[in-house]
């Protein structure tokens, strides 16, 4: 049986011809999935007994469990803790910042890039999620929030996973995010965040939307770079830098390099002029983490004071940042540590 949520519109209207039915019927469900928010093909009383048999015995939905949900102490985050078909775990983030309503989303169990800061990385990559799993995320948050009349706005892809080796998920559930019929979220709201796989950056340059993309750089060096992230051996730093280029000319989007602070390994004064040095000319923004911690891992958050030295290097060679405070700190916030507690 198909996860319905995996289908897209045209996919859903292709089963309908094929099903003897009217392919504006496709619109309709949508309708019901993704504004109702309806995951029973019996509630939807607009369609024949007939065409919900049918549909019944095609399609399945839910394919995922909350089985826990977290709210940090200042009220800004809430943490969802999913239970897939098949018992493995993933979460999402929702957080609440003003107007934004974003929801980060996992696309994999664990994750192959195994950052040395990031619980998720911790064991490895156990599987791709479906399409399914990752829109129904964003449908069950979206189900939550709508009980306060708000709904979701802004989505990333920076939970659990790398989304370019989990490509075709990633492209069919940002088709469905995006989809007037769906959840009608606009590309720009869109943003996916990668370790730099080349060709997948490449790949995704060509797409016919235009979503916003994020490196996650962390050092200003191959060889730092390579121990802070084990994957990134595969890709020459500058290779990818070309990319990211080749994309923000591509889709006329800004690039951001996300870099977190990580003390007495990559937060010196000599790494912030370095990385003046490789981004210098770019038009770009560094979005400076300082380091939340993970329970089993030797690192540590630098003090505020060499975060702001680190950020005046750049600022003074014209480059912009933003510093983001790790939010939801007491709800082990740190993407993957959640999912990895028993
Ligand atoms: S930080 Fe992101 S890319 Fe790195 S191991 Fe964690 S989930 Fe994977």
């Amino acid at each position: 049986m198909q996860e319905f949520c995996s289908l897209s519109l045209e996919e859903c209207k292709q089963w309908m011809e094929e099903s003897g039915e009217k392919p504006f019927r496709a619109a309709q469900i949508f309708d019901w999935v993704y504004q109702k928010g309806c995951l029973s093909f019996d509630a939807m009383t607009n369609m024949s007994k007939d065409l919900r048999a049918k549909l019944n015995s095609s399609f399945c939905f839910p394919s995922l469990k909350c089985i826990r949900t977290l709210n940090s102490e200042d009220g800004e985050t809430i943490k969802f803790l999913w239970e897939l078909r098949d018992q493995k775990r993933v979460e999402s983030v929702l957080i609440l910042s003003k107007e934004r309503r974003t929801v980060c989303v996992s696309i994999q169990v664990g994750c192959p890039a195994r950052c040395a800061f990031c619980a998720s990385g911790k064991e490895g990559l156990k599987r791709n999620l479906t399409p399914a799993e990752v829109v129904e995320q964003v449908l069950h948050i979206d189900r939550f929030l709508k009980e306060k009349g708000e709904r979701v706005s802004h989505i990333v892809f920076m939970g659990m996973g790398e989304p370019m080796e989990n490509y075709e998920t990633l492209v069919k559930a940002i088709q469905i995010l995006n989809d007037p019929s769906a959840f009608h979220i606009s590309q720009r709201r869109i943003t996916v965040s990668t370790v730099g796989v080349v060709e997948g950056i490449r790949k995704l340059a060509q797409e016919p939307f235009k979503v916003n993309l994020v490196l996650s750089l962390h050092a200003p060096n191959q060889h730092l770079r390579k121990k802070i992230i084990p994957y990134a051996r595969k890709y020459p730093l500058e290779e990818i830098l070309m990319a990211m280029d080749e994309y923000a000319e591509k889709t006329g989007r800004d690039i951001t390099y996300e870099y977190t602070l990580l003390s007495g390994l990559n937060d010196q004064r000599e790494h912030a002029e370095e990385l003046a040095q490789l981004l210098s000319g770019k038009q770009c923004t560094v979005n400076l983490i300082p380091y939340n911690p993970v329970e089993g891992l030797r690192l540590h958050r630098p003090e505020k004071q060499a975060i702001e030295e680190f950020r005046f290097i750049l600022e003074d060679h014209r480059i912009n940042t933003t510093w983001r405070y790790t939010k939801g700190k007491d709800i082990a916030a740190a993407c993957g540590q959640l999912a990895l507690q028993k």
